[in-house]
């Protein structure tokens, strides 16, 4: 292989996490790389449309922020750009920060810029080379055929873990919640009532007239700022496993399902009657896949009691939305407006030694997972990861020190 590049720190992932973490490498004083094999940065909030930022507060009357740091610099510049005002109410309860994917692409390509971080797309992390769990370089691929990236530490932001599970670090496969096929959809009159109890009677309405192939009966439309358009988050779809047969399987049957939710919301929904389909995924979002085995791992009881500690390097502040059974939205239990502390061990795989891990693969139990893997949250934990690989160039790995970086960067802990 004759193209070798080298960092301080890698980032393998440029969605939330990963941009969160390359951005902190940065700013703790690292030479960063990010490898990213989509186009652009973003991971699912532009690949698959996921229509919200949540986790950025606490739920409840007496809500409060429970992310800053690097994603407060992401809602300081869609304020600037006129995309963000204040937080808004979900139909959950929850203050969420509705976004647009295209306006978000450029946002976090003009922060990573400003933080001087080296980030590469069309780059895919194929392989990694590991001597007694030591990372010494990953083998990625882009048109031109494979090149290597050598670095101190390593950060896995894949989502799907793909980076400890080449380097072969432990990692739990779990498909228990339902992915989906995003949709958005243009076209929408203005004052159309786009709440999920309209669109479960526009297809309830649609099955008693024999239309079939309805799987879903609720969903969520949220509107995308400045447009008639809404994206829409109701399809379950199933991944048994992450191989290309599985995923076609699932882009084929989500694009189908889309358009027949969008034909049924046009015929049945009033102000949807010149609604078309603009755009799917374009890739299917998944909530759960791997993660990793960690020095420890976050639990259904520590999220549940909010759960405080002295080596927290985030916080989370959203419930345990679970996608289970036929994909519909529950609650694990109701969240006050307490947050929970995510400690550093639960980025740390088993057996590795420069190997963090941010975002969906951190280690955690299912009701868990379904707290720490929106993007709010994940910003905190790529901040974080960024953070402690950044300091582990400097030979200091201790979580004090990482705390302290963090609070550096106006991070909350
Ligand atoms: C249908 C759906 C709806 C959701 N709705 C919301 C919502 O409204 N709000 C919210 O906050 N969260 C939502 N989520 C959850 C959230 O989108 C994800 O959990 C979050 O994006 C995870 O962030 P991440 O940085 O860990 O990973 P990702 O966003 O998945 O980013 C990972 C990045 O790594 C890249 N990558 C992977 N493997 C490699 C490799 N080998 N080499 C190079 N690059 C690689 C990917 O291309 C991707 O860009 C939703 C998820 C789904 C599926």
């Amino acid at each position: 292989m004759k193209r070798q590049l080298q960092a301080d720190v890698v980032v393998v992932g440029g969605g939330a996490s990963g941009t969160a973490a390359a951005a902190a490498a940065s700013a703790a004083g690292a030479d960063v790389l990010l490898l990213e094999r989509n186009p652009y940065l973003g991971g699912q909030a532009t690949a698959s449309q996921v229509p919200a930022f949540c986790g950025f507060c606490t739920h409840g009357d007496s809500w409060k922020q429970a992310v800053r740091g690097f994603g407060q610099e992401v809602l300081d510049q869609m304020a600037a750009r006129g995309y963000f005002q204040d937080f808004t109410l979900s139909p959950s309860g929850n203050r969420i920060v509705p976004q647009d994917p295209e306006v978000t692409k450029i946002i976090l390509e003009d922060l990573l810029d400003a933080h001087q971080v080296h980030y590469l797309f069309h780059a895919e992390v194929i392989d990694a080379e590991v001597k007694n769990g030591v990372i010494g370089r990953v083998i990625c691929r882009d048109d031109e055929g494979t090149f290597t990236v050598s670095g101190r530490m390593f950060v896995d932001a894949s989502g799907e873990a793909n980076l400890a599970y080449v380097a072969k670090a432990p990692v739990e496969f779990h498909h228990e919640q339902k992915g989906s096929m995003m949709f958005r959809i243009g076209g929408i009159s203005e004052g159309a009532d786009l709440s999920p109890d309209a669109m479960q009677k526009a297809i309830q309405a649609a099955e008693q007239d024999g239309v079939q192939g309805i799987t879903v009966h609720r969903g969520v439309m949220i509107p995308v700022q400045g447009t008639r358009d809404g994206l829409v988050n109701m399809i379950a779809l199933d991944f048994p496993g992450l191989d290309a047969e599985t995923m076609t399987a699932a882009e084929k049957l989500g694009r189908r399902q889309a358009a027949l939710y969008t034909e049924i919301f046009r015929k049945y929904v009033p102000g949807m009657e010149h609604s078309y389909l603009v755009l799917t995924g374009p890739k299917v979002g998944l909530r759960e896949s791997r993660r990793i085995v960690g020095l420890e791992t976050l639990t259904r009881e520590d999220v549940k009691s909010s759960r405080k500690r002295p080596d927290g390097i985030a916080r989370g502040g959203w419930g345990a939305e679970l996608h289970v059974g036929k994909g519909e939205t529950q609650w694990g239990f109701e969240r006050g407006d307490k947050y929970f502390d995510i400690p550093l061990n639960c980025l740390i795989p088993q057996g590795m030694q420069n190997l963090f891990c941010a975002g969906r693969t951190i280690s955690s139990d299912l009701t868990a997972s379904a707290s720490i893997r929106v993007m709010g949250t994940g910003f905190a934990t790529g901040q974080a990861a960024g953070a402690a690989a950044a300091l582990a160039c400097q030979g200091i790995r201790d979580v004090d020190a990482v705390r302290a970086e963090l609070q550096k960067q106006h991070a909350l802990i």
